[in-house]
């Protein structure tokens, strides 16, 4: 952006002036503005006006303080003020008839021009004799010395509706100018260097020492009774996310296009964006302030994008001498393993399988989760060292030497039990659990299901999971049958719809009761058939929740060639001593001095992906913190910023923001396979975001983002950014509260003295 100063005197056409020379760019085809500074002067008052051009749109609004070049148009004004904040290198032209060498030692750090462009308006009669209107003669010098063709002055000068004389002022005077230096050259002169940059939109009004002339101020003193400051709330993502994870300084990140600085953020606190960016139910966007506008900023995906192409990597600290033991390698497991590791310390994981990864590896299907993808985090974390022993579960006799061995033991087995509803039948070839099914079909041993009829109990990701993965290997139907209704259903809310657009049914209030061989056996018993009945919501209870009850009579049976079971899992406390009260952080007590605890689903029973990656680093922490004595601050991963005056741990909501303030703007779609495909294949359903965009209609819902309106619209221009930090002029801020009023996201308030 270019900006321009123009001194005058009232009556001569400053303003005028700045029109003219706004035009001859606005028909350029650039953004432009012009305006003037004055209120009651009289005719011959000192007054000032200015001038913008920009290629981009510009939104900025206040006085020019800092100018690029500065215009004279009465040479009586000339004084140590008109330069200044005026750029090093930048021009001063001045209507005198005196040569631009003559003004060399009062403005040594610029490029000077002058005209007697008082001469050339009263050579062409513009004006009257004590007052000539000098405006179209100093454009056309203007042109001159800013490098722009004649054609484009004189057209602004027909533009704005003036011909013959003016269009002759115009001409001569650019013919006229005189220069010290060079034409419009970009180049700065031998001079210093501008102060600090906003590094933002909008221009520093600070003042540069050495530019020639202070600016300006008049001092606040003593009867300001308020004051801006600025504080920071806990935005609603970040307060929810299970992981722990910092949704707004990522997406800040993403916002500028830094994507392994958003991957070193998310880095942070988990080392599975990738798996999340794919699984994870979304707590953030359920919880997402910009719902209340045009729909949740698609945190998801936004995380997967960076997962997938961020290579952003943290470097673990130096070496310590403890020895730790995560006993499971699920996403608990190794996510706690990640951050001992990156602690420094030493971590071996026991896993009973011969794959890592838990329910990830041997659960959610591929076509939700491709096996590279949960491969390459892996690879990550085992790049920081961790070991692996594989084979043999560990037991309640194995944990004892476990101990003995490790300086602490963690323990994340997740929950192997599968519960069974008792329906009168054990495993056998039509019936089978859930999860039994997908580890085989994650292991490359699914059945061939052509023409069957399937029927799955539950309403969990396993139920959804299987009924999916049975379509796509053939099933002729798939039925789903749940004693609740849909709001209820534990599973994911996209993965319902998806198992219903692909075809699966799902029978909602309707209880499985035995399983029996239909009556047609043909000697070692028929196919099995479920027998339900129907189930209808009773009074709400103290909670206020409608549980089901059954409905009298209701009962029928549904034919099937395979029932498969997924009524959730229970954990196996097998692994510990009798009678251990297995709960998360509680260190469990009776195994040798050795502080074991219970990590991810074992301990919470949390059920999602994310939170047992938060339950893995809540227990390395717990283990660094027990090791050293040291408390590590967890809850205080955003407050990163060094300009933050208070920070409120309140998460902020839509109300406390100033919502007419952005934009509308309709959120991302990430593209998904079609249908076709999804039946047949275990193809990735969701493609992921092209780009980046979403990130940017995140509000950064009372944390700074460094947007700069506060900045761009302060009247006094005494608030500056410097780096990251913005910065109050108190000794001159008017406490008037603009910036208040401009803060779209409640960072700015005012403080009563
Ligand atoms: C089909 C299915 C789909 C799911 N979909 C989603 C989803 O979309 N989103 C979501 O957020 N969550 C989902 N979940 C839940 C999620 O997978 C779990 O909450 C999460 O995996 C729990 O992690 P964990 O580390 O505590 O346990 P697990 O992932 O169960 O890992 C436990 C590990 O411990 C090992 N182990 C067990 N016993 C021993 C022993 N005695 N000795 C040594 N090793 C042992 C196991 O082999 C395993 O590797 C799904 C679950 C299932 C079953
Ligand atoms: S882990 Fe889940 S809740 Fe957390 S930011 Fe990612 S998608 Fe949101
Ligand atoms: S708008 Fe951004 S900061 Fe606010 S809740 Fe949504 S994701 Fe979080
Ligand atoms: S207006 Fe923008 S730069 Fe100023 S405090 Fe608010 S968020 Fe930060």
């Amino acid at each position: 952006m270019v900006e321009i100063r123009i001194h005058g005197r009232g009556g001569q056409g400053g303003v005028t002036l700045a029109k003219l020379v706004a035009a001859s760019r606005f028909l350029q085809g650039r953004s432009v503005q012009a305006f003037g500074l004055y209120a009651a002067e009289r005719s011959g008052a000192p007054v000032q006006a200015f001038c913008r051009f920009d290629d981009a749109p510009i939104t900025n609004r206040n006085l020019i303080y800092e100018p690029d070049h500065v215009i004279v148009l009465d040479p009586t004004l000339v004084g140590p003020t008109i330069a200044a904040g005026l750029r090093p290198g930048g021009w001063i032209l001045l209507n005198t008839e005196d040569p631009p060498d003559a003004f060399g030692d009062r403005f040594p750090h610029n490029r000077i021009a002058t005209v007697d462009a008082t001469a050339v308006a009263r050579g062409h009669g513009l004006g009257t004799r004590s007052v000539p209107i000098v405006n179209t003669a100093l454009a056309g010098a203007v042109g001159r010395m800013l490098g722009f063709p004649l054609n484009d002055m004189l057209a602004a000068v027909e533009h704005l509706g003036f011909g013959g004389a003016n269009l002759h002022a115009a001409r001569d005077a650019f013919d006229a100018v005189r220069t010290r230096d060079a034409p419009w050259d970009p180049t700065p002169l031998d001079t210093p260097a501008p102060g600090p940059g906003f590094g933002g939109v909008g221009r520093t009004p600070g003042f540069v020492e050495g530019a020639g002339g202070e600016r300006p101020r008049i001092e606040t003193g003593r009867w300001a009774s308020e004051q801006p400051r600025r504080q920071q709330f806990v935005p609603p993502c970040n307060h929810v996310c299970p992981a722990g994870n910092d949704v707004q300084g990522f997406l800040h990140a993403l916002a500028d296009e830094r994507i392994d600085d958003a991957l070193e953020i998310l880095l942070r606190t988990t080392p599975f964006p990738s798996v999340c960016g794919r699984v994870c139910p979304a707590p953030c966007m359920a919880s997402c302030n910009r719902r209340d506008l045009d729909g949740a900023v698609d945190v998801r995906d936004l995380e997967r994008l960076a997962g997938d192409r961020g290579s952003a990597r943290l470097v673990p600290a130096e070496a310590r001498d403890r020895h730790v033991a995560v006993v499971g390698s699920g996403p608990a497991g190794l996510a706690a393993a990640y951050h001992l590791a990156l602690f420094g310390y030493r971590v071996t994981i026991l896993e009973a399988d011969t794959v890592l990864g838990g329910l990830l590896r041997t659960g959610i299907p591929d076509f939700r989760l491709p096996p590279d993808v949960l491969d390459r985090e892996i690879d990550r974390i085992l790049a920081l060292g961790v070991e692996v022993r594989f084979g043999g579960a560990v037991d309640r006799r194995r944990l004892f030497a476990v101990a003995q061995e490790y300086d602490a033991v963690l323990v994340a087995t997740g929950l192997q039990q599968a519960r069974s509803l008792h329906l009168g039948v054990g495993d056998d070839d039509g019936v089978e659990q859930g999860i039994a099914f997908l580890d085989r079909i994650k292991r490359g041993h699914g059945p061939h299901l052509d023409g069957e009829a399937v029927v799955v109990v539950g309403g969990g990701n396993t139920a959804m999971d299987a009924a999916r993965s049975a379509l796509r290997l053939g099933a002729a139907s798939v039925r789903v049958v749940y004693r609740r209704t849909r709001a209820e259903m534990p599973a994911i809310a996209e993965e319902i719809d998806e198992a219903l657009d692909e075809g699966v049914e799902i029978d909602f209030l309707t209880q499985p009761l035995a399983v029996r061989r239909s009556a047609q056996a043909d000697g070692d018993g028929g196919q099995p058939e479920l027998v339900c009945r129907r189930m209808a919501l009773g009074a709400p209870d103290a909670s206020g929740r409608r549980s089901p009850v059954a409905v009298p009579d209701s009962e029928f049976t549904v034919g099937c060639h395979r029932l498969i079971l997924a009524l959730g899992q229970s954990p196996d406390l097998a692994v510990f001593p009798e009678g251990t009260e297995v709960r998360e952080g509680a260190e469990l007590l009776g195994i040798l001095e050795t502080p074991v605890y219970a990590v991810g689903d074992l301990a919470t029973h949390d059920g999602t992906v994310a939170g047992a990656i938060g339950s893995g680093r809540r227990a390395a922490l717990h283990v660094h913190q027990t090791f050293t004595g040291r408390v590590e601050v967890d809850g205080d991963r955003t407050r990163v910023r060094s300009d933050v005056d208070e920070w409120h741990d309140e998460v902020i909501r839509t109300d406390a923001l100033r919502a007419h303030l952005f934009e509308r703007q309709a959120p991302a779609h990430a593209p998904t396979l079609g249908l076709r495909d999804r039946r047949t294949t275990f193809d990735e359903v969701h493609g992921g975001l092209a780009d980046a965009a979403d990130a940017r209609r995140c509000l950064s819902c009372g944390v700074c983002n460094e947007c700069d309106l506060c900045v761009t619209y302060c009247p006094e221009g005494v608030l500056k950014r410097v780096g990251h930090d913005l910065v109050f002029d108190y000794a001159h801020c008017k406490g008037c509260g603009i910036c208040v009023t401009e803060c779209p996201r409640n960072v700015v308030f005012m403080n009563h003295l």
